[in-house]
């Protein structure tokens, strides 16, 4: 089976949040398995920074507003897995993927417009017949909706299916009206049935009327995005395809998460010999420079600043935690408003609270594997891979009952003194800090709490399973007549 991964982001090459996780993660299982799969991603610079590309002489022209603009098509020399890059350096070398501190770039409708169409021109260059293009979230919904309406009788694709994975309803790709023009979607597209939505343009729902299957990244929030608490506007769209809404749970990379074999942390450890563990909250304790004793909880979050993750409520628990022994570890950047308030909070408490703004893969891998207790009180969580990665490196997740969350963490049972992780229902900080607080009282217990580690390591978050999925559906859209 031939498959085409078109994604705004993939591990290796570009990475801002879990998407590129997944796409990366989907690109390996899928040959593993014996699949034809390739990607096909922009070419930031970021790739062109970090890795080695050659031309492959294709040239991708596209008529805009009476403007010609022309990508070339570059292929990695890296070897797991074909990689082709769509290069137009005035809309993609740039140091952000989607914007930069001060907002999103002001272009990204013609930006990602012109990727999704370009995508597709790449393919027929390549002159090879996809079975499905699967395609990720609003930066790439498009592709769908341009085959549909501008491709849909070219031989080359005539027996093509396309699969929009939604990673995130919370990101739909809004645009101005006055956009439409850069995108070269006609007005009769531009109605309640078609593109629009509230007097936008919007990307995402441009992908969900025109795929042959949606899919959505756990079994719960493809339960979730059909009502209004959850659907942002677009339950009653995707109730409507609900018959082609597949809800497939992500893994992660077993490979890249191993505390067996993670480079980052200073002592290497496994559910066989634990005793790294405890070398890599000592390290951490010193690195962070808190003032708290080895035997108190040492609780994290690591994360975007964005409201979704639940910023507000760890803000206002922190003073609440401490008081109840807790040291915190805070790793993240996103919205000024949350930087400040961590940063704020980082100054009256240093003692017991650590707080670093940005990305730090290689302090991520230490908080994962130095930590006690893994905090997520996301607003909704389309699946979550950090609480996933945490169990993985033995470290307990407590976090709100909603979305891949439930599906993904086992809430303690005290009476039958089993689960891998601690939940809460209501969105407050007072239901987190009780639950943290629940948690405490079974970290006092040592082999209680070393139970919890050992259900939470064993569990089995691989991707094998989930890319089985994923091959199946895409059997059964084989066998079905297209949209
Ligand atoms: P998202 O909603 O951002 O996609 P996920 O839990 O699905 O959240 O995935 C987040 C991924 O990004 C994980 O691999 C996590 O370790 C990583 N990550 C998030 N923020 C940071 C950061 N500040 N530094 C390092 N890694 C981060």
């Amino acid at each position: 089976m031939k498959i085409f991964i078109v994604t705004s982001e993939a591990v290796p090459y570009a990475k801002t949040g879990g998407l590129a996780d997944v796409t990366g993660s989907l690109l390996k299982e899928f040959r593993k398995l014996g699949m034809d799969a390739r990607l096909i991603m922009p070419f930031y610079s970021v790739v062109a920074n970090s890795s080695e590309t050659i031309d492959t002489g294709i040239r991708l022209p596209l008529n805009i507003l009476s403007d010609n603009i022309t990508a070339s098509l570059l292929e990695s020399r890296r070897n797991d897995y074909p990689a082709y890059f769509i290069r137009c350096d005035k809309l993609f070398m740039r140091e952000g993927l989607y914007g930069t501190s001060s907002g999103d770039y002001p272009d990204n409708a013609l930006r990602f417009s012109f990727f999704s169409r370009t995508a597709l021109l790449a393919i027929r260059a390549l002159s090879i017949r996809p079975d499905i293009i699967h395609v990720h979230d609003w930066q790439t919904a498009p592709v769908p909706f341009y085959l549909k309406n501008f491709y849909r009788d070219e031989p080359l694709f005539k027996d093509t299916r396309t699969v929009l994975t939604i990673h995130n309803l919370g990101y739909q790709g809004l645009f101005h009206p006055s956009l439409l023009s850069y995108t070269g979607i006609g007005l009769e597209h531009f109605v309640p049935q078609g593109i629009e939505f509230y007097g936008k343009i919007n990307f995402l729902k441009a992908g969900i009327i025109s795929s042959d299957a949606l899919t959505t990244v756990s079994e719960n929030y493809a339960k979730e995005i059909l009502t209004e608490e959850y659907g942002f506007g677009l339950h009653g769209v995707l109730r409507e395809r609900a018959s082609r809404l597949y809800g497939i749970l992500n893994g992660i990379d077993y490979t890249q998460w191993d505390p067996e074999t993670d480079r980052s942390i200073p002592r290497r450890f496994s559910l066989r010999d634990m005793r790294g563990k405890k070398v890599c909250k000592r390290n951490l304790i010193k690195k962070s420079a808190l003032k708290i004793k080895e035997s108190q909880p040492l609780a994290s979050f690591i994360g975007r600043f964005v409201s979704q993750k639940g910023l507000d409520l760890i803000e206002k628990a922190v003073p609440e935690l401490i008081k109840a022994g807790f040291g915190l570890i805070i790793l993240g950047s996103g919205e000024r408003t949350y930087e400040e308030a961590m940063l704020n909070l980082y100054s009256k408490f240093r003692d017991y609270l650590y707080v670093r703004i940005g990305y730090d893969e290689d302090l991520a891998r230490n908080i994962y594997g130095g930590s006690d207790i893994f905090i997520m009180p996301s607003r909704y969580e389309p699946c979550g891979l950090t609480q996933m990665i945490a169990m993985r490196y033995g470290t307990i997740p407590v976090g709100r009952a909603t979305g891949g969350l439930i599906d993904t963490i086992q809430d303690y049972d005290h009476l039958r003194r089993i689960g891998s992780g601690f939940l809460f229902r209501e969105y407050s900080p007072s239901a987190m800090i009780e639950c943290l607080k629940r948690a405490l009282c079974v970290y006092n217990r040592t082999s209680e709490w070393n139970k919890i580690i050992k259900v939470a390591m064993k569990k089995d978050f691989s991707w094998g399973n989930s890319a089985l999925k994923y091959l199946s559906l895409f059997r059964t859209l084989k066998a079905q007549e297209p949209l």
